[in-house]
């Protein structure tokens, strides 16, 4: 499917699971500026440097730094792309718009307080980056991920007082973005609550009907 999208929704709205499974019906290429960043600070990297400070803080990874690596990764490439995470802000928004057409923005609706719980009960594995969740997606042996074998962890932007920050992160600077995309008229709202697969089914329908 030759279409790019961006997917919005605050932390924990379930981006990073749902971009797994369209990955792998549609066979877009996911850029995730999430991952990439952990990878950054897992390698020691310049940037890695630079960023970490403000991941550990839930705060966002100044525009310069985020905008350069996604103009690399998108770079040539072809094909159905899915952002997730990315763009965060107008700035990046208004960017990205200089290198990339975006067709599709998906805005995943959520409950705040449903989604604290989902961040703070999350593990993710520091191998594959695949998520679970302790309550709704556990995996089948504990601390070990299913698809790879690797280890689970806690991402340190995952406890309580780091999540309230990403909201309010979220709320001032993210937010806009809906309006954003709204106005360019690409913007499709998916009721994000409720199970993995049925949010799955919605968004899938909203893309295959693009
Ligand atoms: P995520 O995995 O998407 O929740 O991102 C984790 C953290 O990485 C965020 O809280 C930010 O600190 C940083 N980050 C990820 N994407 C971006 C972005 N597009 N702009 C700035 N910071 C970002």
């Amino acid at each position: 499917m030759d279409l790019k999208i961006v997917l919005l929704g605050p932390p924990g709205s379930g981006k990073g699971t749902q971009t797994e499974r369209l990955v792998a019906e549609f066979g877009f290429t996911k850029i995730s500026t999430g991952d990439l960043l952990r990878e950054a600070v897992r390698n020691g990297t310049e940037l890695g440097v630079k960023a970490k400070g403000f991941m550990d803080a839930g705060k966002l990874v100044p525009d310069d730094l985020v905008v350069g690596l996604i103009r690399e990764k998108l770079k040539g490439l072809k094909g159905g792309v899915l952002l997730d995470g990315f763009p965060r802000s107008l700035e990046q928004a208004q960017a990205l718009d200089q290198f990339f057409k975006v067709e599709m923005a998906v805005d995943l609706e959520v409950d705040q307080e449903a989604l604290i719980k989902r961040l703070t009960e999350r593990r993710s594995c520091r191998a594959c980056n695949a998520v679970f969740h302790l309550e709704f997606n556990p995996p089948k042996k504990s601390g070990v991920c299913d698809k790879c074998g690797g280890e689970l962890y806690q991402r340190s932007d995952d406890t309580e007082k780091v999540v309230r920050e990403r909201f309010n992160t979220y709320t001032e600077r993210t937010a806009p973005l809906t309006e954003y995309y709204r106005k360019k008229g690409v913007l499709r709202s998916v009721d994000g609550m409720g199970a993995i697969d049925d949010v799955y089914k919605r968004i899938s329908a909203v893309i295959k009907a693009a």
